[in-house]
């Protein structure tokens, strides 16, 4: 069995050589190592190993890792799951980016409990880019309007997009999800420059994701094994 830090290894150089087909550079793809349900000693190893950015979907077992790490200088914390309203408060404050903000009154909530004292929260614009009626995220045709809502809120400081596209094993489907998003991202930079941020691609697909543009992967299995 590989340990922690093969298994690390092995993710950052499918990484680097999907970069290579792309033609991109390795540093414009950034690595969210998804921590979820795994145990705080895990991440502090991979952050010894250089890993900055690690992803969360659930509350409770997140904040106390927040908790226990909060000695770790630069760690970054990744909200990734559905947000409750009720959920909001804990997540201002103790988050730095929530990646699946898809609506109003949740963005207005985070935004007045985000406090004073930290930098305003970074967030991504969750997008349904496989507009299947069931799922999270904004259609596509309302990302620039919901940016200019976002646009008002001064806690909150809009980085770009995120999507979760149709689970399918079609790379032709797929890729087409991906180009999609790479031109909305395009589209809202227009207007709104500071959006660089496209969190797209997991384990099966990163390849296709970072030829489309992606700009951060998420890798949960992949890095910390399988969840029970
Ligand atoms: C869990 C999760 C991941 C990582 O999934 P793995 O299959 O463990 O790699 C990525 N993105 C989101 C939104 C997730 O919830």
């Amino acid at each position: 069995m590989s340990t922690l830090e093969q298994r690390y290894n092995t993710v950052n150089r499918h990484i680097s050589s999907a970069c290579e087909q792309a033609h991109r550079s390795v540093e414009s793809v950034k690595l969210l190592a998804v921590s979820k349900t795994k145990p705080a000693h895990m991440v502090a190893t991979l952050y010894e190993l250089g890993q900055r950015a690690f992803g969360e979907n659930y509350l409770q077992d997140a904040v106390d890792k927040i908790t226990a790490l909060a000695h770790l200088n630069d760690i970054e914390w990744h909200f990734i799951g559905p947000i409750q309203s009720n959920k909001t408060r804990v997540i201002a404050e103790h988050f730095q980016w929530v990646e699946t903000l898809d609506r109003e009154k949740i963005a207005q909530r985070l935004n007045d409990q985000r406090p004073k004292e930290l930098a305003p929260l970074k967030v991504l614009i969750q997008v349904n880019i496989s507009r299947e009626t069931q799922k999270s995220g904004i259609a596509p045709e309302q990302v620039e309007s919901f940016a200019k809502v976002l646009e008002q809120l001064p806690q909150l400081s809009l980085q770009g997009l995120m999507c979760i596209p149709e689970a399918t094993d079609s790379e032709h489907v797929l890729a087409a999800q991906f180009d999609e998003m790479q031109q909305l991202l395009q589209q809202l930079a227009n207007n709104h420059p500071q959006c660089t941020v496209l969190s797209m691609g997991m384990s099966n697909d990163l390849a296709l994701a970072i030829k489309h543009g992606s700009s951060e992967v998420r890798i949960g299995t992949d890095i910390f094994g399988r969840r029970d």
